[in-house]
Parts: structure tokens; C-alpha cells; sequence
């Protein structure tokens, strides 16, 4: 169980929800990070008192650090500030909930100080995700997912892992806001359109993903890589209603989900008291009120970055961090107003299409390969 927490994106919906939890089960705030929110760090800063605060932005870090004059708090700037976050000596565990594959080189930090990952950025593994695993084993350090997905299937595994007895892994997907959609009705779709998600309140990023299913394909990777399944041992169904988080399929046939109530705060917690369980601010599932529950084939015609992802996963090696990082600067680009919601996809398929893809790769080439995406959706 988790005491002492270095979290990594505290100001954003994750973060926020995981000092919910924290505040809940008691547990200490080492160190807080954001990437430019100068007011909200400061006020996380005043009310837990951590170690450390980081802001990425120098000048945001400048701003913070007259303001937190007054105490104890040390405050640093840009990457290295992360990665001395991620690598805290007093803290026993990192939750990582930064937005994109900016979380990296924090991730492989804390692995190497053998510290439990709680893992919300589903980014660093769909980039480097051999490279984080095998580090991972390689020094001793758990990684508990926060995704929903993630926390689902890892609970559906408890006392069978490793078995070989697993015959494949279901991830559902509420299906977004752009469900039953054709792509003719998704070419008038706004900013605002996609930011709105039925089920799940989260960062902006990870909304548009939701409505793209871009998110579920990066869910897929992230799972092949948690639990070393090949691609084709990973299905999705379409679950309108968010209960069941996802299943197990056993070779006996048996299906073993997790339901819950559509809050973060459950994975969240289990990722920090896990093998525990404690009493915590998670709702309860009203089972009785909660109406049918629905299963559907998704539609990969129409979402085609769900489409372009399983081909990524599918290709492997830097495969994963070319599909991100086109993604990634799509999507900045459509929240930025510069591009329209389809054109999301078209970005991502030009960047698999020119940038070459290097199995086993090292982290440099990793981070080539985003950079190379990166500039291809430009
Ligand atoms: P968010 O946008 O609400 O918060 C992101 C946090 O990261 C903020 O604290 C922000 O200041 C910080 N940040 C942003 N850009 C940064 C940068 N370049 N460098 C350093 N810090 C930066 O996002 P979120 O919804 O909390 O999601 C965080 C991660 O968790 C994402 O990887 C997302 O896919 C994953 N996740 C989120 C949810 C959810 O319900 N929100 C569910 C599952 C997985
Ligand atoms: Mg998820």
C-alpha cells in the first residue's frame, strides 16, 4: 500500500481526483507538478504542504517560486524538475497523470529508484512501452494501472496472472459522443461537439480521443503491453453504459469483469492500496437502477484512428509512439481550431505512412520516431 506520493499532473483531472483519495486513505503528497497552472499549483502547494512543486513552464516556475517564498516548499522548472519529482528519495510511489509521451523519461526515472508506478499516462506505453516494461522487471518496480480499462482487467486477473489460462482481454468502450455517427455527419462536428463526453469527465486531450476512439486503440496497445498479450488477444465491445470496465475471457470459457460506478476514483485508489481494499470516495453502483447494459462491434469504417491504431499494434516497435505522436499534435491542432475533426485521422495515417518504423527500438529512437510523427502532421 502506497504512503508517500509523488504526483505527476496534479492539477489536472486525475491529479485532482487522486489527492481526493489521498486525503481520503491518509496518504502524504511528496511532491505536486503541472505544466504551467501557477495558481492552482500554489494552491495545492499551500494546502499539502509537498516537498517539491514543478512547474514544466520556467517563467510559471519563476512566478511560483516568489509566491511559495513564505515556505518550505522548493520549486523547480522544466524536465529535470519532473524527472527529481519522479525520482524523490521520500516518496515510495509516482502516480503519473501528465497528458501525452512527455511522461516518459519521468516514468523510466522512477522505475529506476524501483518505485511503484501508479500509471494514468497511457502514452508511455503506447510509445515505449517494451522499454518501460522491461525496465520495470528489471528493477523490481510495480506498475499499477489507473486507466479504468486497465484497473478492470488487472482486477479480473488477480490470482490468475501468469497462467497462461487467460484466452483473451475486452476492453469496452462507451463508444463517445460520436456513437452511430456516419463519417458524412462527422465532417460538420466542432470542438465543442467532441469535448463532450456522456460518461467520463476528463482533460480536454483524452475527451477528443474518446470521441475519435483514437483512445480505445491507445488502451489496446497499453494492455498488450501491461499484460503481454499479442495484439489479437485483445477485443473491444461497445458498452454504451460505462458499468463493466472490461473483462477477462478464460479458456474455460468463463468471462470475469469489474463493475463500478463511472469514477475514476476507484482504479485510482486500487492502483495505491492495491493488494488492499479500503473504504474510499468512489460512488456506489446503483445495479438496480442502472437500466440494461448494452454490447456492440465498434465501428471501425468510420472512427478510422481506432482503425489506424490496431495497425499500429499490430506493427509494433516505434509503431505505437509514430501513431501518438502524430495524434498528439492532430489533436492540439483541432483543440487549437486549425484543423477539422477528421482530418485528426488523415494526419495519423500520413505520419504511419512516411515515417519508417524501427523494431526494438532504444529510447532515443523512440523519441525520434515521435518527433518524426510529430512533424509529419504538421
Ligand atoms: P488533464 O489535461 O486534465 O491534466 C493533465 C495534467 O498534466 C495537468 O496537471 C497539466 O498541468 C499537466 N501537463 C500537461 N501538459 C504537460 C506537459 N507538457 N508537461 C508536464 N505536465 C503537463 O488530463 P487528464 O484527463 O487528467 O489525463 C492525464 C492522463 O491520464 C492522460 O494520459 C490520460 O490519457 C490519462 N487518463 C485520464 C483519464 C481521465 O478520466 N481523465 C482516464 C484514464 C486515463
Ligand atoms: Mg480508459
Amino acid at each position: 500500500m502506497s504512503k508517500r506520493i509523488s504526483l505527476l499532473g496534479s492539477t489536472g483531472s486525475i491529479g485532482r481526483q487522486t489527492l481526493d483519495v489521498m486525503d481520503a486513505c491518509g496518504m502524504e503528497v511528496a511532491a505536486i507538478t503541472a505544466n504551467s497552472s501557477v495558481d492552482a499549483l500554489e494552491e495545492q502547494a499551500r494546502r499539502y504542504g509537498p516537498e517539491l512543486a514543478v512547474l514544466m513552464d520556467e517563467k510559471a516556475a519563476d512566478d511560483l517560486k516568489v509566491r511559495l517564498a513564505d515556505t518550505s516548499v522548493k520549486v523547480l522548472a522544466g524536465m529535470d524538475g519532473l524527472l527529481e519529482a519522479a525520482a524523490l528519495p521520500s516518496a515510495d510511489t509516482v502516480l503519473t497523470a501528465v497528458v501525452g509521451m512527455v511522461g516518459l523519461r519521468p516514468t523510466m526515472a522512477a522505475i529506476r529508484e524501483g518505485k511503484r508506478i501508479a500509471l494514468a499516462n497511457k502514452e508511455t506505453l503506447v510509445c515505449g512501452g517494451e522499454l518501460v516494461m522491461e525496465e520495470a522487471h528489471d528493477f523490481g518496480a510495480e506498475i499499477l494501472p489507473v486507466d479504468s480499462e486497465h484497473s478492470a482487467l488487472f482486477q479480473s486477473l488477480q490470482g490468475n496472472r501468469d497462467r497462461g489460462e487467460v484466452k483473451r482481454l475486452i476492453l469496452t468502450c462507451s463508444g463517445g459522443p460520436f456513437f452511430g455517427k456516419t463519417t458524412e455527419e462527422l465532417q460538420h462536428v466542432t470542438r465543442e461537439d467532441a469535448l463532450h463526453n456522456p460518461n467520463w469527465s476528463m482533460g480536454a486531450k483524452i475527451t477528443v480521443d474518446s470521441a475519435s476512439l483514437m483512445n480505445k486503440g491507445l488502451e489496446v496497445i497499453e494492455a498488450m503491453h501491461l499484460y503481454h498479450m499479442p495484439a489479437e488477444k485483445v477485443s473491444i465491445v461497445v458498452h454504451r453504459e460505462s458499468i463493466i470496465h472490461s473483462l477477462v475471457e478464460y479458456c474455460d470459457n468463463a468471462m470475469i469483469a469489474q463493475l463500478g460506478s463511472a469514477d475514476m476514483r476507484l482504479p485510482i485508489q486500487y492502483a495505491l492500496t492495491w493488494p488492499r481494499r479500503v473504504p474510499g470516495p468512489a460512488k456506489e453502483l446503483d445495479l438496480w437502477n442502472c437500466g440494461p447494459l448494452t454490447f456492440a462491434h465498434p465501428d471501425l469504417d468510420t472512427f478510422r484512428c481506432l482503425k489506424l491504431a490496431l495497425d499500429a499494434a499490430r506493427t509494433g516497435g516505434t509503431a505505437g509512439a509514430i501513431l501518438n505522436g502524430a495524434n498528439e499534435a492532430a489533436v492540439a491542432q483541432f483543440l487549437a481550431g486549425k484543423i477539422r475533426f477528421l482530418e485528426i485521422a488523415d494526419k495519423v495515417q500520413r505520419a504511419m505512412e512516411t515515417v519508417p518504423v524501427i523494431q526494438n527500438p532504444s529510447l532515443t529512437q523512440v523519441l525520434e520516431a515521435d518527433a518524426a510523427a510529430r512533424e509529419a502532421a504538421r
